[in-house]
């Protein structure tokens, strides 16, 4: 252990001083870049200039306004008019920006309990509970749902969020190869043959926890086959929907609509508010027992203050949308545009001969560049020619695995997509992308 002149001990590590040092003062420019408008089917950046070889930036004063396939406005509902806009407004005028409480204290209002009864008949079970943050709601709800003794087999490809409720829980977390049923039903096998080490009791429950769209990968989850081993082997489901409510599914109601399964055999819902209904929050819904459970234990909700109003009501806005309970066929006119977009870009991306990963009806589209260089050098020609992208690297992904990520949206129109296409096409040439030969458009 080395220390400083005043006797502290280092507060980074050496990798974190090298990743700054050598890799990212490099390519900042490709990544935190500030926006300055809703980030819609179009987004616009601001401009900046490196400074001291990359340590500083300074603003040109212009801006650039770029085609978005970087954020996750799945169903196009980031949008600062329109109706979810009109009545946020009123919400924050009634109510403020924050209640400056938690719900147990004086920080609950009736737009919670509405969003929380919403929530539970959009999803089509019992009851649900909302947090004001996505990221803790797995972070937060997990160690509450499990403790030492427990087995959690977790899929490779898990969220960072999962990944620290299931280690602040102290269960067991066995990690499965991702999507992998075979390696799964073999834990499965192995933990009920061989109970906990050292002392071979059964174990008190076991938690298969996946997601149902995975964000960095584009796949989805083999829900029907993960259904079936949970009743052979009397395991429970965790299963977070960050990315596939109201993106997912004939309605919109994510990955058990998608494969016509129903809700209620998932012990535990869990979905974020970030992605399709362009607001900020979590859910977790299920049982009324579940819920209730939460209620008192979960540090999420007992000691963190209540969603803000506006956020909350832009989620009732939308969701009654998606759900078509505006009365309109609004939400169901999105869902579809949204799959078809998916569609069209994944099939046009395999055509020019790119890899990409995932599955055909995942919104959520990643192109292979491999190597780490690349990622920096995809998003900024991109962004010279006025589109949005989100270039993921090492830790995010394996060393070798660099990609470029982008996110469809159904308030993308065709022009928009034929315009990334044919700068894509371009750069598959200049950067050695195209990995298959060129596929002719059967269409
Ligand atoms: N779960 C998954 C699968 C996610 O991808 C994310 C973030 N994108 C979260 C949870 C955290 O949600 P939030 O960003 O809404 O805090």
């Amino acid at each position: 252990q080395e220390y400083n002149r005043e006797g502290y001990a280092p507060l980074y590590d050496s990798f974190e001083g090298f990743y700054l040092r050598y890799v990212y003062r490099r390519v900042r420019d490709c990544w935190n870049r500030p926006i300055c408008s809703v980030p819609g089917a179009t987004v616009t950046l601001k401009d900046r200039i490196t400074k001291d070889y990359g340590w500083t930036f300074q603003f040109t004063g212009t801006t650039t306004e770029c085609i978005n396939l970087g954020s996750y406005n799945y169903l196009g509902f980031a949008e600062s008019d329109g109706k979810c806009a009109d009545q946020s407004i009123e919400t924050l005028k009634k109510f403020g920006c924050a209640n400056c409480s938690t719900r147990l204290e004086l920080g609950n209002i009736p737009i919670h309990e509405e969003l929380e009864q919403l929530t539970a008949r959009f999803l089509g079970v019992e009851d649900a509970i909302v947090f004001g943050m996505g990221f803790a709601t797995n972070a937060l709800n997990l160690p509450s749902l499990l403790s030492k003794g427990c087995l959690v087999l977790s899929d490779e490809k898990n969220h960072a969020s999962l990944i620290l409720g299931l280690r602040l829980s102290g269960a067991t977390v066995r990690v499965f190869e991702h999507n992998n049923m075979k390696h799964l039903e073999n834990s499965l096998k192995t933990a009920i043959v061989f109970g906990q080490p050292l002392t071979g009791e059964p174990w008190k429950k076991i938690v298969i926890v996946v997601e149902g769209v995975y964000s960095m990968e584009g796949s989805i989850v083999h829900l029907p086959e993960i259904l079936a081993l949970k009743k052979k082997y009397k395991a429970y489901v965790y299963l977070d929907e960050a990315h596939s409510t109201g993106a997912l599914g004939k309605h919109g109601r994510g990955v058990c609509d998608y494969y016509g399964i129903d809700s209620r055999d998932i012990d535990i819902l869990m979905g974020t508010f970030t992605k399709s209904f362009g607001s900020a929050g979590g859910y977790i819904a299920g049982t009324k027992t579940l819920i209730n459970h939460l209620r008192i234990h979960s540090h999420a909700h007992t000691y963190a203050a209540a969603m803000s109003p506006p956020i909350a009501q832009q989620i009732i806005t939308s969701m009654k949308i998606i759900a078509g309970e505006d009365g309109t066929d609004e939400g169901r006119k999105r869902t579809k545009q949204l799959a078809r977009n998916t569609r069209y870009f994944r099939r046009k991306l395999n055509q020019i001969g790119v890899i990409i990963y995932g599955n055909e009806d995942s919104p959520v589209v990643p192109m292979l560049v491999y190597l780490f260089s690349k990622i920096g050098a995809v998003v900024r020609t991109l962004t010279t020619h006025n589109i949005a992208s989100v270039g993921v690297g090492f830790p995010a992904t394996p060393l070798m695995e660099g990609r470029i990520r982008f996110c469809l949206s159904a308030a993308h129109t065709k022009q928009q997509l034929d315009y990334v296409l044919s700068h894509i096409e371009k750069l598959a040439d200049s950067l050695g992308l195209r990995y298959s030969r060129k596929v002719r458009d059967p269409a």
